[in-house]
């Protein structure tokens, strides 16, 4: 598929037929095949560097703390200690800088199955991949799928920042992971996951939505406004062990100060609860 015309780039997916988002690209700084998949980095007009893989956009520098601050601090901040993190996907390295950062985490493993992304992201998006230099972290390069089966009763939270259900993140959104995330969390551990857009994938949702029910005591699905995801919304998979956990409300609700030592530009508690509040045919098919 060819994603460049007369300076734009396009994405186009089947994964959301009949509509695409494009960017005025000033330079393309890396296009090349990894083992897995199609990467490029290129520079927008107006976005700032924009990370692509296999035509798919993965984060652009303007709008990516929309995605990491949520994805990392709902499940943060909805467990009381969340000592031990895992992160699978992420190669970027933006979730991982949330997370590195939050006072209560003592260590985080983060598994992404493509050195090239982690690479590129070193290179040329260092202000999302300055959390690869965290003492805080053990780095893995292999598929999250196989690392989750070595683990068990290891973790307090797992964020599973991954890519589209297609190519190597397919596996990331079968049951099967899920069983095997369950077996990998402490009890009382907590799951946050890259639960795509209601816009485009509600019955995906709905059908995630069903085995996550049938395995944890308590499911939550959350979402965060981001304009280069496609639709401008993307949403996260919550469940937890411990059949006390309301992910609506923070265990510690993050003081003006602390959102400032943090530099959090779009987490804090009352969007952390409005996140929760879902339009009435997204409620009408999860609830
Ligand atoms: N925030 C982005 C989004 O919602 O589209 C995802 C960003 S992050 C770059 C996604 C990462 O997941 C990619 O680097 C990809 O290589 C990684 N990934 C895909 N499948 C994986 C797997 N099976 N195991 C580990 N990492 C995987």
């Amino acid at each position: 598929m060819n994603h460049f015309k007369d300076g734009w780039f396009t994405e186009l997916s089947p994964l959301w037929p009949g509509q695409a988002t494009s960017f005025e690209v000033e330079e393309v700084l890396y296009h090349q095949p990894s083992k897995f998949q199609d990467v490029m980095v290129f520079k927008s007009k107006t976005y700032g560097t924009v990370l692509v893989l296999d035509g798919v956009i993965q984060c652009t520098e303007r709008d990516e703390f929309a995605y990491q601050e949520m994805i990392a601090n709902l499940p943060l901040f909805s467990h009381p200690c969340p000592k031990k993190v895992l992160i699978i996907g992420g190669g970027d390295g933006g979730v991982l800088r949330e997370v590195e950062k939050h006072p209560l985490v003592e260590s985080v493993v983060l598994c992404e199955i493509d050195e090239d992304v982690i690479n590129v992201s070193k290179k040329y998006l260092p202000a999302m991949a300055k959390g690869f230099s965290s003492p805080k972290l053990t780095l893995h390069v292999g598929d999250g799928f196989e690392f989750m089966k070595q683990n068990q009763d290891a973790f307090d939270v797992i964020i599973t920042d991954s890519s589209d259900p297609v190519g190597p993140a397919e596996s990331l959104f079968k049951q099967s992971y899920y069983e095997l995330m369950k077996t990998a969390l402490r009890s009382g551990g907590i799951l946050c996951s890259q639960g795509e857009s209601p816009w485009l994938h509600l019955e995906l949702i709905k059908e995630m939505q069903t085995f996550c029910k049938a395995l944890f005591p308590v499911v939550d699905y959350a979402y965060s406004t981001i304009p280069t995801y496609p639709s401008g919304q993307i949403g996260f998979m919550l469940c937890s062990k411990n059949p006390e956990t309301n992910f609506r409300e923070p265990v510690t609700a993050v003081s003006k100060e602390e959102i400032q030592n943090l530099n959090l530009k779009y987490y804090n508690p009352e969007i952390h609860k409005a996140s929760f509040i879902l339009p009435e045919f997204v409620r009408k098919v999860l609830s």
